[in-house]
């Protein structure tokens, strides 16, 4: 099987007339052009280091609301990625953008030009939450769109966040289920940052707002993550993706950010599995043997080993020995009790 790779181009949405009070995206007024040039030159230079014969490899046009943009810009882009499928050498495009931002004419524009998988920014399906986040679009919006992207034959990527203001865990699940039936093929889940320069940062900062610690960030996303298993929706990501100004902390204003959350989202979940899995009564002098899919050996442990430490000294165990086993699913474990 090809190993799936993309090519990732940020389109920043320079004109984006919204006004979410997580975003810290600067606010240009005008219209101000994507710089062609330099994103045929990115899209060359990936090109080099990829190999069409073993690897699938897609377009991937990130930034929030791609399909928002100036029309001529967005049709320029769109015909310059099929230009490199027809040539054989990306096999499709995926792009990320807002509910509100998807009507029956954009999914024909994006079909037409080689367009796979459309990323939604769902956020929340709580109006509530939408309306305190000013995130100016409707959860009916979000479900619309969504249909719309799985009934064209496109595949639909639910992005869902933790922690906003006016949310809690019962409106999360809430979202994630509804992502789910909606028919996402995957999800991604980013747990609230307090950037700065939003206005969520003023809310902080005045006390309207909150921010969640990191442990409550992972343990909430944790039970989304659940949901979307449950549902067979591939997670493919948790927490934002790391860069210089968040993992040293300058782009932030208040609360913390991790880049391994989503490390320890796992953790939280394979510590419950095991806890499910492992009758308590049984352990006492004996040795647990847990095997896992092998990427899955370290979720397990915990960071520090800290499950593993956790579960030996709750259940009076000897030992617990964890090891890899490719049989066996991704989430999935298989336990066993042995004497000494
Ligand atoms: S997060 Fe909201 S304000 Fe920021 S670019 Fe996207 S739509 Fe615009």
């Amino acid at each position: 099987m090809k190993k799936h790779i993309n090519i990732p181009i940020f389109i920043p949405h320079m004109g984006c007339p919204h006004n979410c009070i997580f975003c810290n995206q600067v606010k240009i007024s005008g219209h101000s052009r994507p710089d062609f040039e330099n994103i045929k030159n990115e899209i060359e230079n990936a090109l080099a280091t990829t190999d069409p014969k073993k690897q699938e490899i897609q377009l991937a046009y990130f930034g929030g609301s791609f399909t928002g943009i100036d029309r001529d810009d967005l049709e320029y882009l769109l015909k310059l990625g099929k230009s490199y499928i027809d040539s054989g050498k990306i096999d499709s495009m995926r792009c990320s953008t807002r509910p509100d931002y998807i009507n029956e004419d954009i999914i024909g524009l994006l079909k037409e030009n080689g367009m796979k998988t459309v990323e939604l920014g769902v956020q929340s399906c709580s109006d509530e939450v939408l309306r305190i986040n000013e995130r100016g679009h409707t959860s009916e919006q979000s479900e619309r769109a969504a249909k719309l992207i799985v009934s064209s034959g496109m595949q639909f990527v639910g992005q869902m966040m933790i922690g906003l203001p006016g949310s809690d865990e019962e409106k999360e699940i809430a979202t994630a289920t509804r992502i789910s039936e909606w028919g996402a093929s995957a999800s991604r889940i980013y747990p609230c940052v307090v950037l700065k320069n939003t206005k969520l940062a003023e809310m902080t900062k005045e006390g309207r707002y909150v921010p969640l610690t990191i442990t409550e960030a992972a343990e909430r996303s944790e039970k989304a993550f659940e949901v979307f298993l449950n549902h067979g929706v591939d997670v493919i990501r948790i927490g934002l993706q790391s860069t210089d100004n968040l993992t040293d902390g300058s782009d932030i204003a208040f609360g913390e950010y991790s880049e391994t959350i989503g490390e320890m989202c796992l953790s939280i979940y394979f510590e419950k599995l095991l806890r499910k899995n492992v009758s308590r009564e049984c352990c006492k002098g004996k040795i647990l043997e847990v095997l896992v899919n092998p990427k899955r050996v370290s979720s397990v442990s915990g960071y520090r080993k800290v499950n593993k430490n956790r579960i030996i000294e709750e259940f009076s165990l000897i030992d617990m020995k964890i090891k890899g086993c490719s049989g066996i699913g991704e989430f999935d474990m298989r336990t066993t009790i042995t004497g000494r």
